[in-house]
């Protein structure tokens, strides 16, 4: 997902596919000769308009590209960017939490979001605590995190993938806090972080908003067939 020089996207102000106006904000140093004859410097800051200016002989102007803010033809508002990353607005950059994640875990979620930008590893720290809030809502008694996980795989609460999201989120975060752990070379921390807030939304739609869905289905069904679902398996009783 690299927008930075499109003319088009999804626009993070109005979530429409739409036209962008790019504008470069570039330093500029220009000599001049004033009117008694000297020798002066120049130094001041210019926009430029139009995606022609991420360009330069066919190359593309990557690192010289500092500050830019490009214009939603659409909503007509506009989107800042700062070495080659969305800054404003960040909201749309990060998914919502998850609609079942209970309030206090969208409390550090949402600081967690506030602080990506200016810090990735507390961001991820504060993730990992999220975590460690949420396992008690899913059934596990308040322990260590790595206890708690543990306790709902030997339950078979969390099993596969839940277990690999809950583990990958517990040990990064950690590693945010005390680094060394993690071989995250080739990948910076803002991009491990944005993972993040996707893998907690996965582990509360795989338990908090799926058991609601399951329960409620099964809620559905005849008392009898619910008895006669229970007790499969068991032999019969004696008259
Ligand atoms: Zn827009």
């Amino acid at each position: 997902m690299d927008l930075y020089g499109e003319e088009a996207f999804v626009c993070p102000n109005c979530s429409i596919h739409a036209q962008q106006v790019w504008h470069q904000v570039l330093f500029k140093r220009e000599n001049f000769v004033d009117d008694l004859g000297y020798s002066k410097l120049h130094e001041y800051y210019k926009a430029e308009e139009g995606s022609g200016v991420f360009f330069q002989d066919g190359d593309y102007l990557r690192q010289t590209n500092t500050l830019a803010f490009c214009m939603c033809q659409s909503c007509k508002k506009p989107s800042l960017w700062y070495e080659h990353e969305l800054v404003y607005p960040l909201k749309s950059i990060i998914e919502d939490p998850n609609p079942f994640m209970p309030t206090e875990v969208v409390a550090l979620y949402d600081e967690a979001r506030a602080v990506l930008n200016l810090s990735p590893r507390s961001s991820a720290a504060l993730l990992r605590l999220a975590l460690e809030i949420l396992l008690p809502h899913l059934g596990a008694e308040k322990a260590k995190i790595n206890t708690m996980i543990q306790q709902l795989v030997a339950e078979r609460k969390v099993i596969g993938k839940l277990q690999q999201a809950m583990d990958g989120l517990r040990v990064i975060g950690n590693d945010a806090v005390h680094p060394g752990l993690i071989d995250s070379e080739g990948k910076d921390d803002r991009e491990v972080s944005l993972t993040l807030f996707k893998v907690i939304n996965f582990i509360v739609a795989e338990t908090l908003e799926s058991d609601q869905m399951i329960g409620e289905l099964y809620s559905l069904l005849p008392e009898r067939v619910r008895k006669g679902i229970e007790d499969r398996g068991n032999p019969p009783k004696n008259k």
